[in-house]
């Protein structure tokens, strides 16, 4: 299917690697040129080396925190007017409710809650100008079913989901819209910094760990970054632009719930 998309301006962040890494290059097979972001700049210059040899497109880097307003302002600036825009950031740490303290709290409302919206004030102006417009942000499968030990995901990406589901359909009309991507476990680092925690609190192997993981997946094993990149890129296409404010879980089964 085309996409549509070809020749358009993207800006992806937290790219480097994992999920983020998965929708620039499926952006990149549509044709879309991109601006790409990530703290480490060596796995940066890597994966969009990679991707200009492989696709084609211009690739633009900006290596810098996200999360920071210095660092997102060097972002903004290098990305100018973009098209479609992925949000993306690390998530926070793993943990339990006594455990966070208000900085903990503030932290993780700042990279996954007030970066993705500050992200959206700053471009939905111009997408609006335009008349045509996709964001996709990158939160969680916790924002439908609490996950114990990510309390704090649980918590700023409601925040998130909550902003989105008013503005969304505030800028629908405008030609833009906003749609949220909710991962389950998928096969990266994170992944595999989760399945770290889940060997050394139970005392087994990161082997036995994953297979109890993947136990819960009724797909019975974790998403690629290729699949959860090929549903961003349909949802920035010509095609989905009657997807408004809509929270998708990609998570092969894993949440048990009818809706
Ligand atoms: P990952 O494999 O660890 O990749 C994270 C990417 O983001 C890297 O490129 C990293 O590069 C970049 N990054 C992290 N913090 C950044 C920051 N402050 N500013 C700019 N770039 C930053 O993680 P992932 O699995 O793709 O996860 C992406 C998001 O999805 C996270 O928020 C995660 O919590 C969420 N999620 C993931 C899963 C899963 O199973 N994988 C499930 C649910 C939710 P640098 O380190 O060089 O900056």
């Amino acid at each position: 299917m085309d996409l549509g998309i070809a020749g358009k301006r993207a800006l992806v962040c937290a790219s480097s690697k994992g999920l983020g890494l998965g929708c620039a290059r499926a952006l990149a097979e549509a044709g879309a040129d991109l601006v790409m972001n990530a703290r480490g700049a060596e796995a940066l210059e890597a994966s969009a080396a990679a991707i200009r040899s492989e696709f084609g497109v211009a690739v633009d880097i900006v290596a810098a925190d996200i999360t920071d307003e210095v660092g997102r302002a060097r972002v903004l600036e290098a990305a100018g007017a973009v098209d479609i825009l992925v949000t993306n950031a690390g998530g926070p740490p793993p943990g339990m409710w006594p455990d966070w303290s208000r900085d903990d709290f503030l932290a993780a409302l700042d990279a996954n809650m007030l970066t993705p919206i500050a992200l959206m004030q700053a471009l939905l102006p111009g997408m609006i100008e335009r008349g045509w417009g996709r964001v996709v942000n990158i939160t969680s499968q916790s924002v439908k079913a609490p996950i114990a030990v990510l309390g704090l995901s649980n918590s700023a990406r409601a925040g998130l989901t909550g902003f989105v589901a008013g503005t969304a359909r505030q800028v629908a009309g405008d030609g833009v819209t906003i749609n949220n991507l909710l991962p389950g476990i998928h096969a990266t680092d994170r992944a595999i910094g989760l399945d770290g925690k889940v060997a050394a609190d139970k005392g087994i192997t990161m082997d036995e760990a994953r297979a109890q993981r993947s136990a819960t997946i009724p797909a019975g094993r974790y998403g690629t970054a290729a699949e959860f990149g090929a549903a961003c890129a349909f949802l920035c296409s010509v095609h989905a632009g009657f997807i408004v404010g809509q929270n998708i879980l990609l998570d092969g089964g894993a949440v048990n719930a009818t809706l």
